[in-house]
């Protein structure tokens, strides 16, 4: 994709804006799949700081730029420069998707959408199961709020107990979930373990380059659960590891930032990209890492 001899003055521009952003596999996976359906798209990565965010949007309207992907810090920050939001990052707060449509700027949620369907493509049946999310940031918001119309009940532990408790009233003010908001301990998490079915961890413990952290020791984890960690790098964090050697399944944060772009990708474009080309992309990329 570098040097693209094809870009030219009618060339419809696409970004993704973080801070930091440098380490962003989006423009890598988006142009991979722009390219083999040969769309006159671009994909490009901006650093905004925090203090530039309102001048960014401004800009992103004044140049026309047809699709903004949003990621940390940014998320909830930009609602308030956006002509509109759909229902469901508004109960979220939190946006990662803009369409530039005739000059108004459109936001969405596709995190939520890529969590459940990555989850759901497992097989793993939501009716009737309880859930533990460890974290009460954007993800944790999306993920919560996406499997609330199917899952019985949801706890929360979070590291900032107020959070938690935010997010399950959100939750059950605007959805029928039973949900609870609790510390993060060791202590909360042991007495959880046996009244859920499905684990996820929403905190960046793990992540690359902490790769030896996890969110639950080892000992407290038991073989009924269903493990989701949304990390992707590594593919196999530390709390999926332990996970596995107990024998529970497990599942890792890859296909929900493949889904979160298909879709996104899809209401930019309206064509559907090729998710095994996006995935092999992103492997690519991890494999080099
Ligand atoms: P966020 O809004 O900043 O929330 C971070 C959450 O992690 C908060 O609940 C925070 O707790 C908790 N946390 C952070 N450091 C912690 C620590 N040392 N110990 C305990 N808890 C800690 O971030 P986010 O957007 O939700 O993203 C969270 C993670 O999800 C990141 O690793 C991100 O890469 C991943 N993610 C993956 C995908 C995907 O497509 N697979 C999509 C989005 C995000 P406090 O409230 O106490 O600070």
């Amino acid at each position: 994709m570098l040097n693209n001899p094809y870009i030219n003055t009618r060339t419809k521009v696409l970004c993704v804006i973080g801070h930091p952003i440098e380490h962003s596999m989006s423009p890598s996976m988006h142009n991979a799949a722009l390219k083999e359906l040969s769309l006159d798209f671009v994909y490009l990565a901006f650093d905004v700081s925090p203090k530039d965010l309102e001048k960014a949007v401004l800009g992103f309207k004044k140049h026309d730029m047809k699709g903004i992907n949003v990621t940390i810090p940014h998320k909830e920050a930009i609602i308030k420069y956006l002509d509109k939001i759909d229902p469901l990052a508004e109960k979220i707060g939190a946006v990662n998707t803009i369409k530039n449509i005739n000059g108004q700027l459109i936001g969405r949620n596709t995190d939520a959408f890529g969590a459940k369907k990555a989850l759901i493509d497992t097989g793993f049946e939501l009716r009737s199961k309880k859930a533990l999310i460890i974290g009460a940031g954007g993800a944790a918001r999306a993920i919560s709020f996406a499997l609330s119309d199917e899952i019985d009940e949801i706890f929360i532990c979070n590291r900032n107990e107020k959070r938690a408790i935010r997010l399950a009233k959100d939750l059950k003010d605007s959805t029928k979930t039973t949900a609870t908001g609790r510390t993060l301990s060791n202590e909360v998490l042991k007495s959880l373990i046996d009244k859920v079915d499905l684990l996820i961890n929403t905190t960046p413990l793990g992540m690359y380059p902490d790769v030896e952290k996890t969110p639950i020791p080892q000992k407290l984890l038991a073989n009924h659960l269903f493990v989701y960690d949304i990390i992707y790098n590594p593919l196999k964090t530390q709390l999926l590891k332990d996970a596995c050697e107990i024998g529970c399944k497990t599942l890792n944060g890859i296909d929900m930032f493949i889904n979160q772009g298909a879709l996104a990708f899809e209401w930019w474009t309206d064509m559907k990209p090729n998710i095994n080309t996006m995935k092999e992309k992103i492997l690519e990329l991890l494999a080099k890492k």
